[in-house]
């Protein structure tokens, strides 16, 4: 069975995507069996991962409105040694017509639950909005990954994605938990980051992340060449950080 994953913030631009893409090359390279979701309309997980969002014959948009299986849908990211089920912009339209749709929160879920058994773990990529394509995500997880830049305003808006959370909890998923908040792009020569850093800590306790994931730019550089970071540049500090990361999941999931 696979433990599924949301990487949530409605934030744009806060490190969601280079953390699925990231986490999922670092876990393939511990020998994990990784599916990555796009759950996102901009497609950027697909791309990240080498495959050409423009060219796909079938996305998680068929996948959510039941008109294809995830079977069907996933392809292989070659650098990435990992499976992906894609999105491209087709996926917005999916965000209105799923509205009129039975169980519009659960399609997700529903559809994941066949492709169970092929993976340890599977990680989706949300978009930085609390849409009901985000909601599909929490509805299908068992935990939150919460990536956070550790600046002044990283803790405003937490209390939204929280609250969100809690209510998904309570009405249609008990098993979702934020398994933790992970802090990236940090600059260990900021003060500021170092102080936001250890409030996170003193508020939220072991619900954060040992790792840390540094400011890197390859990390940054990577997707440009259709490949994770951990692949591209294997011995930056960004991918090193990413390895650890995934080495920290494994860890975490033994207790769950
Ligand atoms: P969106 O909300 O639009 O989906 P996101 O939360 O997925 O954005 P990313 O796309 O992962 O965020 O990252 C935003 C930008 O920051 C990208 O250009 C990415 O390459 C860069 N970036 C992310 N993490 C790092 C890092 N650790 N070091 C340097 N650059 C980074
Ligand atoms: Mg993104």
């Amino acid at each position: 069975m696979a433990k599924i994953f949301c990487v949530a913030n409605q934030k744009g631009g806060v490190g969601k995507t280079t953390t699925s893409v990231n986490l999922a090359a670092g876990l393939a390279k511990l020998n994990q069996r990784v599916l990555l979701v796009d759950l996102d309309p901009q497609g950027n997980a697909t791309m990240g991962a080498g495959i050409n969002k423009a060219e796909l014959e079938a996305s998680i948009y068929q996948v959510l409105l039941g008109e294809a299986d995830v079977s069907a849908a996933r392809l292989r990211s070659e650098s990435g040694r990992f499976d992906v089920l894609p999105a491209n912009r087709e996926l917005a339209g999916a965000e209105v017509e799923m509205v009129a749709l039975d169980n519009r929160e659960r399609r997700l879920k529903e559809a994941l639950a066949k492709v169970d058994a092929d993976y340890d773990f599977i990680l989706i990529d949300c978009p930085p909005a609390l849409s009901l394509l985000t909601l599909n995500g929490l509805c299908g997880a068992h935990g939150v990954i919460i990536p956070m830049q550790c600046e002044y305003y990283a803790l405003e808006g937490l209390s939204d994605l929280v609250n969100t959370i809690k209510k998904v909890h309570a009405n249609l998923n008990t098993d979702l938990r934020i398994i933790g908040l992970l802090r990236v792009m940090f600059d260990p020569r900021m003060t500021l980051s170092q102080q936001v850093s250890s409030q996170l800590e003193q508020h939220f306790g072991d619900k954060v992340f040992k790792t840390i994931i540094p400011r890197n730019v390859r990390l940054a550089e990577a997707p440009s060449y259709g490949m994770p970071g951990v692949v591209f540049d294997p011995s930056s500090k960004g991918a090193q950080a990413y390895i650890a990361f995934g080495a920290e999941m494994v860890e975490r999931i033994k207790t769950m």
